[in-house]
């Protein structure tokens, strides 16, 4: 059994890890301050403390109390438009609390890091689907601070050993398959559960944005990935970490355009959903699909949950039993 110290464990995807860990018979304790994150997404046997990272006495306080196998960082704010709005808030934010953690585990003793990671440090890929190889050129400063953090852990380990993994996601989608842990962001900005909201009537539609991209319905093509399979994916790279330093691309390798996903609720909920045609959104690229090829070779982990209907199921599910969220049932 380990003892595992996860940021950001009451938000979206370090939940459904901290339940991966508890499943996995090991001990948690979370440190969120809340301000996306839910208490209800806390789940027992799991210990929250509610700080922020730039509460440097807490934290330090946090890591003194080890040991700890291994420190995940999901605590992050991650809206890519936002982040085009506020560059200089999400660098100090993301990145400058984020090396002070570093900083802290170093000076603790801490000897394996989990980064969650995004494919926005593709901004502009050459080739689909997108392997480690792809150059690097963030799409916002939201990704360029997550870029800072990997660069940050790349020194980490090279001067004090500290080993780390970071995991570029692409588009996590889905919930809990026993429905404990469901998806909850405020404001929702992201497709699947607006498209389910729209198919339950409680929006008036969902508006998809530009048709006109080069993809064979002209819509956004994503590469969208069950929560629970990116929380396995976790398990695996902490495996890795016992024999060095790894960075993985984190997808299922399969493309689904916005319209696919809105003919995709409309089947699984067996309701339509009123769809308006909107302009483009910026800084969408038309298609992102991750390679995970060196993940899957490298650690052993493959999808459950790969198919889009199984996605779309269990966030229908959660969300039709959590109408406004996890503080209204
Ligand atoms: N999208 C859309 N309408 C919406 C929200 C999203 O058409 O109300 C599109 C968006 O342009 C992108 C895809 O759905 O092509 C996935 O967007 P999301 O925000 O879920 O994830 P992202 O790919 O931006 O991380």
């Amino acid at each position: 059994m380990g003892r595992y110290l996860v940021t950001g464990g009451a938000g979206y995807v370090g939940s459904h890890l901290v339940l991966a860990l508890l499943d996995a018979g090991h001990q948690v304790t979370v440190y969120d301050n809340l301000r996306q994150g839910h208490t209800q997404a806390v789940l027992p046997p799991a210990t929250l403390i509610q700080a922020d990272l730039a509460d440097r006495i807490t934290l330090d306080c946090t890591l003194a109390d080890g040991p700890w196998d291994a420190v995940f960082h999901f605590a992050a704010l991650s809206l890519v438009g936002e982040s085009m709005q506020r560059p200089f808030f999400y660098l100090a934010e993301n990145a400058g609390l984020g090396i002070g953690l570093i900083d802290s585990c170093v000076r603790h003793g801490v000897s394996k890091f989990v980064l969650s990671s995004t494919a926005n440090l593709f901004g502009n890929p050459q080739r689909i689907p997108i392997d480690e190889a792809e150059h690097i050129e963030p799409g916002s400063p939201y990704g360029e601070s997550k870029l800072m953090l990997e660069r940050a852990l790349f020194w980490a380990d090279r001067i004090h050993g500290l080993r780390s993994a970071c995991l570029r996601y692409f588009n996590a989608a889905g919930a809990d398959s026993q429905g404990r842990l469901g998806e909850d962001h405020n404001p929702e900005t992201h497709l699947i559960p607006l498209v389910i909201d729209a198919a339950l009537g409680r929006r008036q539609e969902i508006a998809v944005f530009g048709q006109d991209y080069p993809t064979p319905d002209g819509t956004c093509i994503r590469d969208y990935i069950h929560v629970a399979d990116l929380a396995q994916a976790h398990l695996r790279a902490l495996d890795a970490l016992d024999h060095r330093s790894v960075t993985y691309n984190l997808g299922n390798g399969a493309g689904h355009s916005v319209m696919d996903v809105i003919r995709t609720v409309e089947q699984v909920s067996g309701r339509a959903v009123p769809v308006r045609m909107a302009d483009r959104r910026a800084g969408d690229p038309a298609v992102l699909v991750a390679g995970s090829d060196l993940l899957r070779r490298e650690t052993g982990w493959a999808p459950r949950f790969d198919a889009l209907p199984t996605i779309v199921a269990h966030a229908l599910a959660w969300r039709e039993a959590h109408a406004g969220g996890y503080e209204k049932k």
